[in-house]
């Protein structure tokens, strides 16, 4: 049999990835963004936007927990939440299998990402008739935007990276009308990319984040085997209440099973390597 692989070069860090493919399920153009998704060999399916790696099924289950539960069990009871972004689906149900969640808003500006993952990822797709869902197709930015100040407790960016459509999901003037969404205590986190690549992007996104008006910041880290170097964060910003502890009773007691996130996952994520704080001034201010 010959051999076929799907292979992203990521410039910025002088490397590739490759994964075996059987064979090409789908590629599709949106008038967004080009979509494809592929059968691997060892990691299942694989979804690709604009030549980029979005996820496989064998490992987006860390890049989803870690996401969700670390935020939604630092807020003492988050009920109103939005996940901009996020159109695959597997943030979503992470968020639903929070019994305090009682709305969610899922904001994707592209609707085939959702309806694509219905057909070739229907497992992240299992809670998508919850009726505490709301699925909109259109820009997130836009979306918050216009809504009331203080109406939202927690807000998950799950976007693209910093290029095409996903690039004003990393503007200050984003994370200023985030603040202004979200009610005292609340949290927004976004993925923030390889800190060991990108540091670019999260010095970037601290900075506007704390222009936009957050108090306080806090970023974790957890492997992505499929992103480039292996090695993501996310950022988590909060309005006005340091982030300092988190529901360990909740999560300890939890009848919900994830794979990745613990409790001990949950406080490990936030220890920072040496170059972090120097770099990124990570103290709040
Ligand atoms: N886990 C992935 C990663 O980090 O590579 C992200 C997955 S998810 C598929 C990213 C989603 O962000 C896409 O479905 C895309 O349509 C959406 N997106 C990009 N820009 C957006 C915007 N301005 N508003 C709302 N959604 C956006």
């Amino acid at each position: 049999m010959e051999d076929h692989w799907f292979t992203e070069s990521c410039e910025e860090g002088g490397s590739a990835l490759s994964l075996r493919i059987k064979a090409k399920l789908h590629e599709e153009h949106t008038g967004f963004q080009k979509i494809e998704i592929y059968e691997t060999t060892h990691f299942g399916r694989l979804m690709v936007i604009d030549g980029f790696i979005m996820l496989s099924s064998r490992d987006n289950f860390i890049y989803h927990e870690m996401l969700a539960h670390p935020t939604l069990y630092t807020h003492p009871l988050p009920k109103r939440v939005a996940i901009i972004g996020g159109g695959d689906c597997g943030t979503l149900r992470e968020v639903l299998r929070h019994p305090e969640v009682s709305q969610v808003t899922q904001v994707d500006i592209d609707e085939r990402v959702t309806r694509i993952s219905e057909i070739h990822f229907p497992e992240l797709c299992v809670s998508n008739k919850d009726p505490r869902v709301e699925f909109l197709f259109t820009d997130g930015f836009e979306w918050i935007k216009n809504l009331p100040a203080g109406a939202l407790d927690v807000i998950i960016v799950d976007s693209t990276d910093p290029i095409g459509p996903g690039e004003v999901l990393f503007s200050r003037d984003f994370y200023t009308a985030c603040e202004r969404a979200l009610a005292h205590g609340g949290l927004m986190v976004q993925q923030s990319e390889s800190p060991l690549l990108h540091m670019d992007i999260l010095q970037n996104m601290h900075r506007g984040m704390k222009k936009g008006g957050f108090s306080h910041l806090k970023t974790l880290f957890f492997p992505v085997c499929v992103y480039p170097s292996g090695w993501w964060s996310a950022t988590m910003a909060r309005k006005g209440v340091p982030i300092d502890n988190f529901r360990q009773g909740n999560v300890e007691n939890s009848p919900v099973q994830t794979r990745y996130y613990n409790s001990a996952i949950h406080q490990g994520a936030f220890s920072t390597p040496t170059f972090f704080p120097e770099q990124l001034n990570l103290e709040e201010s």
